[in-house]
């Protein structure tokens, strides 16, 4: 099977540029050059935006379920927890076995236009399923759980994990101040003390950061991941990020789990853009929501080599939506599900519209059907199976609707 070919777009989102008329060459799973291929060539449809795949900077895949869990507001984040941990829902959704979960959970990212997820949690849970997932599943970084009191010890330590960050150029992930007692409050002043909040820190939640905090992060480069949907459901509050973005910080999106953020990516975005103009009274720029699911988590996680934007020598990670040329960053903004019309990972198709059946047959054997929104999709392995399993180990015909099949 060659795996020279190349799309041609009306409009492409690089996202930095608008690019009208684009061609690009994928070769080996990269992206070579801006041609069009001498031997295969696929035009996509005229109202369909060529973008790079999306980046989901924070998700519990494990927590992959529904419906959302808990009755806030919570002053921090671990009465949250035991809500969650002594609910019925939990129970049913342990029935299930982790990989089957990770397994629901890459779909809920990858129907939502992500080929790229940072699953915040201890290596040894999800290092036996990184290499069998349909899509990436960031497998270098450092991480703390927490850094106040409330860590619940995954990791080497605040010292000992940053030191590793440093030493093998990858991300230390935390999440930080998600409460508003005094010891959440300590956050940044923890890293602070243990020399941790550098250009590697990548911190999630954030939502008690002072104006001192601020200043501190931005003068440290260190990196921020914003999730809106989970800190209002959790605590009806979420970080400064105004002044966040006006500091200059690197900001990106997550969606956290679904038992407390919002059903997928696509979601979360619409929500951050409510949830900006309703704490604010402006909007937040869509140009600026798609660079906080794209290039912007690509640098957090040091992989702006590789994925993040449409560059040459980068991975062939790719987004088509169908929505207007003429507005493309609202498009994927306002994106639904029946919208993302394809989707390449290294270059492969791994989902998208059977209008592209082509491309699958040509570029991929490992592939079903299923109807999404109303809409024929093809989709790489087989979630109607992973659905029908759930369904019979909870014993009842169970609706997830971030896949919805
Ligand atoms: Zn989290």
């Amino acid at each position: 099977m060659s795996t020279e070919f190349s799309l041609s777009a009306k409009t492409m989102v690089t996202p930095d540029e608008v690019v009208m008329d684009a061609h690009i060459r994928i070769d080996g799973g990269k992206i070579v050059d801006f041609s069009a291929s001498e031997g295969k060539n696929y035009t996509l449809q005229k109202e369909h935006i060529l973008f790079p795949a999306l980046f989901n900077a924070h998700d519990h895949l494990f927590g992959t379920y529904y419906p959302k869990i808990g009755d806030g507001p919570y002053v921090c984040w671990f009465p949250w927890d035991f809500d969650l941990k002594s609910s019925e829902i939990y129970q049913e959704r342990n029935k299930n076995t982790p990989f089957e979960l990770y397994m629901v959970g890459c779909y809920k990212n990858l129907l939502s236009g992500a080929t790229t997820v940072h699953d915040h949690i201890p290596h040894k849970i999800n290092d036996p399923f990184i290499e069998k997932l349909p899509i990436r599943v960031i497998k270098d970084y450092a991480l703390s759980h927490e850094v106040s009191v409330y860590d619940l010890k995954w990791g080497d330590g605040i010292d000992l994990e940053h030191k590793k960050a440093v030493q093998n150029n990858i991300p230390y992930v935390t999440h930080i101040e998600e409460g508003w007692d005094q010891e959440s409050m300590r956050g940044i002043d923890i890293l602070v003390e243990h020399n941790a909040l550098t250009e590697y820190t990548v911190m999630i939640h954030g939502i008690a950061f002072s104006q001192k905090d601020i200043k501190l992060i931005a003068k440290s480069k260190a990196h921020f991941i914003w999730c809106p949907g989970s800190n209002m459901f959790m605590f009806g509050k979420t970080a400064k990020v105004r002044d966040i973005v006006e500091a200059g910080i690197n900001i990106s999106i997550g969606t956290d789990s679904p038992s407390s953020g919002e059903i997928n990516l696509l979601a979360e975005i619409r929500f951050a853009k409510e949830v900006y103009r309703d704490l604010y009274g402006e909007d937040l720029e869509d140009r600026e929501i798609v660079r906080m699911i794209t290039i912007n988590p690509a640098r957090a996680f040091r992989m702006q080599d590789r994925v993040g934007s449409i560059d040459k020598g980068k991975l062939g990670d790719l987004l088509v939506v169908s929505g207007d040329g003429k507005d493309p960053y609202s498009s994927l903004v306002n994106a639904q599900l029946k919208n993302i019309a394809l989707i390449f990972k290294e270059g492969k198709p791994l989902y998208g519209d059977t209008d592209y059946g082509e491309i699958f047959e040509d570029l991929s054997s490992d592939y079903t059907k299923i109807t999404i929104e109303g809409k024929e999709k093809f989709v790489i392995g087989d979630p109607q199976a992973l659905m029908d399993k759930l369904r019979k180990t909870v014993g009842f015909h169970k609706e997830l609707p971030f896949l919805p099949i």
